[in-house]
């Protein structure tokens, strides 16, 4: 069977949030249904850093899958130093409009949730054109969009999903949308189970910007 690289489309939505205006304030139904706590993911040998993240649920995906891929997240990232201590689930019942990465009405689906960042967008897929199996957005990217800055949004469908959290949050971090091609490594274009890698220059750059954006803290 074929597989399909997971493409990313980190800051590639400029000109299309800039047109996007969000439509005036309307109280949006959504339900959180249920809420957990991830705090057993797998801790680096040394750690220097530590994360927070919130991972919100729109489209009843299997909390085993995401739990799996937030494992494996832990593990990329671990060799960076970072420790991801805990991980705030949240399942969430939206309107069928509002469960798709789709500019404004994600934008008014993070504003109505207010969550702390970074946070990760678990959807049932991606309206936006084209379409991509994830994106993030970080602070250059977000201006225009702000509900939206330091998010992760996932399609239905990605492969690799650990691989693909890692690889999105790492743009989020470095606040920078760059790849890099390299042979194995996490921020090659296509997401694929070979490419898991940072260089020691890009664990310094993802933690020195993450740190100054109040992404990162220090470890007790
Ligand atoms: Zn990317």
């Amino acid at each position: 069977m074929s597989r399909r690289p997971s493409l990313c489309a980190a800051f590639a939505g400029l000109t299309i949030a800039l047109m996007a205006p969000v439509s005036a304030h309307e109280h949006l139904p959504l339900r959180i249904e249920h809420r957990t706590a991830i705090r057993d993911l797998p801790v680096p040998s040394n750690p220097a850093h530590s994360l927070e993240l919130r991972a919100v649920n729109l489209d009843r995906w299997p909390e085993s899958e995401i739990h799996a891929a937030l494992r494996t997240t832990a593990q990329i990232l671990g060799h960076c130093g970072i420790r991801i201590t805990r991980v705030d689930v949240l399942n969430v019942t939206a309107p069928e409009t509002h469960r798709y990465f789709d500019t404004p009405r994600s934008r008014e689906l993070a504003r109505e949730l207010a969550l702390p960042k970074p946070a990760v967008f678990f959807t049932a897929g991606t309206r936006q054109v084209p379409a991509f199996d994830a994106e993030a957005i970080g602070r250059g990217n977000s201006r225009s969009r702000p509900e939206l800055m330091d998010t992760v949004w996932i399609a239905q469908g990605a492969r690799d999903l650990g691989i693909v959290v890692a690889h999105e949050l790492t743009h989020v971090l470095m606040d920078s949308g760059t790849h890099d091609n390299t042979p194995g490594n996490l921020m090659a274009e296509n997401t694929t189970p070979q490419n898991t890698q940072l260089t020691a220059l890009q664990c310094e750059l993802l933690t020195a910007t993450g740190r100054r954006n109040g992404l990162l803290r220090g470890v007790d």
